[in-house]
């Protein structure tokens, strides 16, 4: 299958190149040609699927005619090493766990899937690659711990300095080997713009190869719809609706969402949630785009002022405001409200939530009340495990969370970061000196 440029429809590469190009010469986002639909008939018996095995089904589905089956096979099994369960704390709402990979959070099925497929696509390659990533947190561990120690190719991730929680930073900066960490005296936004002018700088490009792996790479954004097919196998009663609560920033993960819906998952809604870097529920609200600085929040995965993944879902309804909000609920929530939610799913359910989950419970719980439909599966996306928040959790409920052990072993770790300032050329000689 071909994958075109979010900007011009008629440009269109190979997966391979989507993959190790990440982004179009054009600066558009890659999408697959088609989106390719199951039979109803598949849904009828997914519940006797395991979470590999409906992770199979539907990479086959949509990288099929790009990957063969016994790689894809192996691609899945070394990359989906862990479960997602859906549980549930009432009647109407349910906690989808996407935290039980190696760094805790969502990013590990993306992240893992794309470094073994880059793995396997450029086995027979002399040249080394050089995945360059900007994150705002998770997004960084979870695509080092994927590319840990992978021959041939070389992990650069870019962080905002003092941003990213202590664990985050920990996580970022302690593997070593072909991982470097870059703390970038800047935003996010910064980092994420630092890398854009990388991809579009052609000097630096004849001299090295640069690869992207954050969520605008096709092949982390994809294996992110694994989880909601999985999520509705697990659903109590298939005869109502279902409705899932993304807490987004660069929505990927929203996105994914949006094309499992595509191929046929039966969801009736998906809800953006959102933190107060709110420009897409804008949008949802007035039509109007506009992106903002971003600001700090208590839910700092989701500290974006202007989501890379927005042109992707723009593409997927033709631009269509009115068929975007069919599908898509989006609410926003400030700080204080968080914690108060933290304090609510505790009190009432039992269940320690992180803040990005909180976020999405308070938009679950705000959908229920507004369309005034108790009867349905409400599936709140639980983006990482509350001990990588552990001070804010810790202050909301004056309890001591659980560290895991693959979280304790790391905090144990030393820092090893390289500081570069915001301006380009400190990226691009760092870059060239190591190559
Ligand atoms: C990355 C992240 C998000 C936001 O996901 P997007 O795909 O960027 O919208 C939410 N929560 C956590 C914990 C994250 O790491």
């Amino acid at each position: 299958m071909k994958y075109y440029s979010t900007k011009n429809k008629n440009f269109k590469v190979s997966f391979r190149d989507a993959v190790l190009k990440g982004i179009a010469p054009d600066g558009g986002l890659f999408m697959p040609e088609e989106i390719p639909e199951f039979e109803e008939n598949f849904f009828k018996n997914i519940s006797d699927l395991s979470l590999k095995e409906i992770a199979f089904l539907v990479s086959k589905k949509i990288f099929g005619s790009d990957i063969e089956t016994i790689e894809l096979k192996n691609i899945i099994d070394s990359s989906i090493t862990f479960d997602a369960p859906l549980v549930n704390i009432s009647d109407n709402i349910n906690i989808l766990e996407l935290f039980h990979g190696p760094t805790l959070a969502f990013k590990d099925f993306g992240a893992r899937f794309m470094a073994n497929t880059v793995a396997c696509l450029n086995r027979d390659e002399e040249k080394e690659i050089n995945i360059l990533v900007a994150t705002s947190g998770d997004t960084g561990s979870a695509v080092a711990n994927g590319f840990f120690k992978v021959d041939g190719i070389n992990v650069v991730l870019l962080y905002p300095s003092k941003k990213v929680s202590k664990i985050q930073e920990q996580q970022l900066t302690t593997l070593g080997e072909n991982i470097t960490a870059l703390e970038v005296q800047g935003t996010f936004d910064d980092c994420q713009s630092l890398v854009k002018k990388a991809f579009a700088d052609n000097e630096l490009n004849s001299k090295i190869t640069l690869s992207s792996a954050n969520s605008i790479n096709i092949a982390r954004l994809l294996p992110q719809s694994f989880y909601y097919f999985n999520a509705y196998a697990r659903v109590k009663d298939k005869n109502l609706p279902t409705v899932i609560s993304v807490p987004s920033g660069n929505f990927g993960n929203l996105t994914a969402g949006l094309i499992a819906k595509r191929m046929g998952l039966p969801v009736q809604k998906f809800i953006a949630a959102t933190n107060s870097n709110d420009v897409f529920t804008k949008y949802i609200d007035t039509s109007v785009f506009e992106t903002k600085p971003s600001v700090k929040t208590l839910s700092n995965a989701m500290d974006v002022g202007n989501p890379s993944n927005f042109e992707r879902i723009l593409d997927l309804y033709n631009h269509n405001h009115q068929k975007i909000k069919d599908d898509i609920f989006s609410k926003s929530f400030s700080d204080e409200e968080t914690v108060g939610a933290i304090k609510k799913v505790h009190s009432k359910y039992k269940y320690v939530i992180d803040p990005h989950g909180a976020v999405g419970f308070l938009a679950l719980e705000n959908f229920i009340s507004e369309t005034k439909n108790k009867n349905g599966n409400g599936i709140v996306v639980e983006t990482a495990h509350h001990s990588k928040f552990a001070d804010i959790v810790e202050n909301a409920l004056n309890i001591k969370p659980d560290v895991p052990e693959r979280l304790a072993k790391c905090l144990s770790k030393e820092k090893r970061s390289i500081e570069i300032s915001k301006e380009y050329n400190d990226l691009k000689e760092f870059l060239l000196s190591t190559n």
